[in-house]
């Protein structure tokens, strides 16, 4: 197995701690909104890395937190509380928001085929373990209090930029949503552990502190969470690549202060998804969700085609025609899959062999796309039926695209087909008169009884929901 480490910038040989067995750790969401699939893109990437992992024989264990206390809208500790934000937004409870977003997260990983962590650990669960941490931090020197917050001293260590390529744009994080500069940080990086001065009169979730009632600083959580689960040395660390600065430059700033050694060997992050324009924005356009693309009439199962066809370490471009074109292939690939007739009986020594083949590519710093490509020569092969559904069965346990899944067999009476043509071709004339709250509503009474209608270049598709 060799894998990219962000902390040399080199692919290297995956060497644990421990022979056989693999720590791993996650960011997870900071739950007051729903996930957009450009997160899900890096949940997908984590899940194939865990998986992958696990084809290669290791046993893994696997942790990751839920945010849903001290993420302010700025990585860099400015700006709005996220979770009050989303509290107000709905005018309901921050732990409903907590709640209800983090099932939301969970039902779109279940969609998404992402396995749910062996451990998920939401930080206001650890303020106990956090408020040891920063103790023993200020104990040995490396944080300070002032404004009435603790803040970690970045001055204090040798190397603070640990993942080396830092550029200004990067820097500007902290500033982009500012609304104003905190006077009481000694070096710019500086960070808060602590919150007790609350900038936030109605902030919801406060707890006793020896240096009053406050909130922790978002970074935190993720070293204390995972120290508490993994040990004090982790093997493998995964996120987004926009958490690699300030927050997991900030996590080892803290956890290696705290230890007094190196806590975590090896780095994963995923690139980008954008979309045309070059950024995802959530600002502008739709905002999307897997229930988005559910509703356009996506199986799930395509988006995680798409994100597996390209390697996590490339941003990835975003658009409904390279979608379509993903869904057309997925289509064509499960077809075919499907096809394939459980015929003789399978050649363990052919199935081995191909496992090993896929260990090979997949394991070569995630290369899933080549993995695929495995997948369609197991297909165009002469082995027999019986065992090329071993190996696609196998190689399913890490792509999980339901290839071998039938489809519900969509049982219609010729009524109801006959219904929905109708109320296609009414909307279709409506559209064509330009009546587009008349076309709208006639889609509305579809989705109203469970049919999802589409319009594709072809036509007008239309499917159960
Ligand atoms: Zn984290």
């Amino acid at each position: 197995m060799r894998i990219y480490n962000s902390l040399t910038r080199k692919i290297e040989d995956f060497v644990p701690n421990e022979p056989g067995k693999v720590s791993m750790y996650t960011c997870g969401p900071t739950v007051y909104h729903y996930a957009h699939i450009g997160n899900l893109r890096t949940y997908i990437c984590e899940d194939v890395l865990e998986k992958i992992l696990r084809f290669s024989g290791y046993d893994v264990k696997r942790v990751m937190n839920i945010t849903d206390v001290g993420h302010l809208a700025s990585d860099a500790d400015t700006g709005e509380d996220k979770m009050l934000k989303g509290a107000k937004r709905e005018h309901k409870s921050v732990m409903e928001i907590a709640s209800f977003y983090t099932d939301a997260f969970f039902s779109d990983c279940a969609k998404l085929n992402i396995r749910t962590p062996d451990i998920v650990e939401p930080a206001t669960n650890l303020i106990p373990e956090f408020i040891h941490m920063v103790e023993a931090l200020l104990e040995k020197g490396y944080a300070y209090k002032a404004g009435d917050n603790i803040y970690f001293d970045t001055s204090r260590l040798k190397e603070y930029y640990v993942f080396g390529n830092q550029n200004e744009e990067e820097l500007m994080v902290g500033v982009r949503d500012d609304v104003s500069e905190d006077i009481n940080k000694r070096n710019k990086n500086d960070f808060v552990l602590w919150f007790t001065k609350s900038k936030f009169e109605d902030q919801a979730l406060k707890w006793e502190s020896p240096w009053g009632v406050g909130y922790p600083g978002w970074h935190i959580e993720c070293s204390c969470i995972g120290m508490k689960h993994l040990g004090d040395r982790m093997d493998i660390h995964c996120g987004g690549i926009d958490n690699m600065f300030p927050h997991h430059t900030n996590e080892i700033a803290q956890s290696e202060a705290y230890l007094g050694h190196k806590w975590c060997n090896y780095w994963f992050h995923v690139h980008h998804l954008n979309d045309e324009t070059g950024k995802m924005s959530k600002s502008k356009g739709e905002f999307l969700t897997v229930s988005l693309l559910e509703s356009k009439g996506y199986d799930p199962m395509v988006y995680r085609m798409f994100a597996l066809q390209s390697h996590y370490r490339k941003p990835l471009t975003f658009s409904y025609d390279t979608l379509d074109q993903t869904a057309a292939t997925y289509k064509k690939l499960k077809n075919r899959v499907l096809s394939v007739k459980a015929d003789g009986q399978a050649d363990e020594a052919e199935v081995k062999d191909w496992h090993d083949k896929f260990a090979q590519a997949v394991g070569n710093d995630c290369n899933t796309a080549m993995g695929i490509t495995l997948l369609y020569d197991v297909l165009k092969s002469d082995l027999n039926g019986a065992t090329k559904l071993k190996i696609i069965e196998d190689y399913e346990t890490v792509l999980s695209l339901n290839l071998l899944k039938e489809d519900k067999k969509e049982e219609t009476d010729d009524e109801l087909t006959a219904y929905i043509e109708e109320k296609i071709s009414e909307r279709t004339q409506a559209k064509k008169d330009k009546d587009f709250a008349k076309a709208d509503a006639i889609r509305d009474e579809l989705k109203a009884k469970g049919i999802v209608i589409k319009d594709t270049r072809e036509g007008v598709t239309w499917s159960r929901e």
